[in-house]
């Protein structure tokens, strides 16, 4: 069976490999007789499942030993309360605000602390980024939250700011839910990094942390005590019962980006090798043609969601009609921003690429 490209947001589309391994494993785990789902999250089964998946992860992003990487639940939004609720001290927080996803996170942080946003590019239609050095950063910021990757906008910061260099000692804060593992990490630049797993790790409702050890131990009163780090940290993700599941799969995930080989790389840096290209392919087609566009400055296009518009918008239903006919599922832009987008995660295939942009000439030429 051939199964059809689906380049949905999220949650998004998995490695097959990975669905396949999971359907064989479902009844009986490695000879266990049980289901992964129905393994106790304290059992030497689970155990080492889930230790493989931590340090899969870390080998993967070659993410430092001073780091915790906490398994958690709750998702990017319910982050955008935890992170405050920990490393805020309930003082003050500055907040860069480039699309959808960074604004959430201000508005929700203003429960817990003063927010300031630093910058913004609000002004863009949130289609650039407002550089580094024009950021207005306090002395006294308790952290730095940025999006690296703006799912809806599709606007990605192609390097982390050097928050050091600007003057600020603050730790950085950044929700990479939708680009996490698509490329490498700066760690040294990084104080904590959070990301819903349902992008490009694995199911819904596994939420992964990565906090610089230091950044621990500070929750507010009010904290809930599953959702301190330091609580959290002590028990290895196991205070409560984690999402036993989507840990497995992200951690066949993790194996499965581990397998990746691409121009000479291994890895990440396969994969990132391979989400340029892709990335390049889809831009090239949408630039080249007198029918689509994207508005996203160049300089800051994202590799893993790609916004398009189609410049006579009375084919929005026919273009979306024809790709789900061809087998491409779920182009349809979210509901703020209109028109189409593409997301293009670490497991869509480049001939899943190749074949949207096909269909994006077909339907042009179709027109002309
Ligand atoms: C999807 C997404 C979220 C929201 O995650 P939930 O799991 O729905 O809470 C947060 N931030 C970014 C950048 C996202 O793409």
């Amino acid at each position: 069976m051939t199964r059809p490209f689906n380049f949905s947001a999220g949650p998004a589309t998995l490695p097959e490999e990975v669905l396949q391994q999971a359907a064989a494993e479902m009844l009986d785990w490695h000879g266990s007789g049980m289901s992964v789902m129905e393994m106790s999250h304290r059992g030497k089964e689970f155990v080492s499942i889930y230790e493989h998946a931590e340090a899969d992860f870390r080998d993967l992003m070659a993410v430092p030993k001073h780091f915790k990487i906490l398994f958690m639940q709750g998702g990017g939004l319910a982050e955008n309360a935890i992170v405050p609720l920990n490393l805020s001290r309930g003082t003050s927080t500055d907040f860069v605000v480039t699309g959808s996803w960074s604004d959430k996170s201000q508005k929700e942080a203003r429960k817990y602390c003063d927010v300031q946003i630093a910058a913004t590019n609000e002004h863009s239609g949130h289609t650039n980024l407002p550089p580094p050095a024009s950021w207005k950063l306090r002395r006294d910021a308790s952290y730095v939250h940025l999006c690296t990757n703006e799912t809806i906008h599709g606007v990605e910061f192609q390097e982390l700011p050097n928050l050091k260099a600007l003057g600020s000692d603050a730790p950085l804060v950044m929700d990479f839910s939708s680009h996490v593992a698509s490329r490498a990490v700066d760690w040294s630049r990084v104080g904590l990094a959070f990301a819903g797993a349902q992008k490009n790790l694995g199911p819904a409702g596994l939420t992964l942390v990565v906090v610089r050890e230091d950044l621990l131990g500070h929750a507010l009163p009010i904290c809930p005590s599953a959702f301190d780090y330091k609580t959290v940290a002590d028990n290895h993700s196991m205070y409560n019962t984690p999402p036993t599941y989507a840990i497995y799969i992200a951690g066949l995930t993790f194996q499965w980006l581990k397998r990746q080989h691409e121009g000479g790389a291994s890895g990440i840096a396969a994969i990132e090798n391979r989400n340029r290209a892709k990335a390049e392919l889809l831009y090239n087609a949408i630039d080249h043609s007198g029918f689509y566009v994207n508005r996203v400055s160049k300089d800051c296009r994202s590799r893993m969601n790609v916004p398009f518009f189609l410049r006579d918008e009375s084919r929005n239903e026919a273009f979306l009609a024809g790709a789900k006919e061809r087998g491409l599922l779920q182009l349809k832009g979210h509901k703020s921003v209109g028109g189409m987008r593409a997301s293009i995660y670490n497991a869509m295939p480049l001939a899943g690429v190749a074949a949207l942009v096909d269909y994006l000439q077909e339907f042009e030429q179709r027109r002309a």
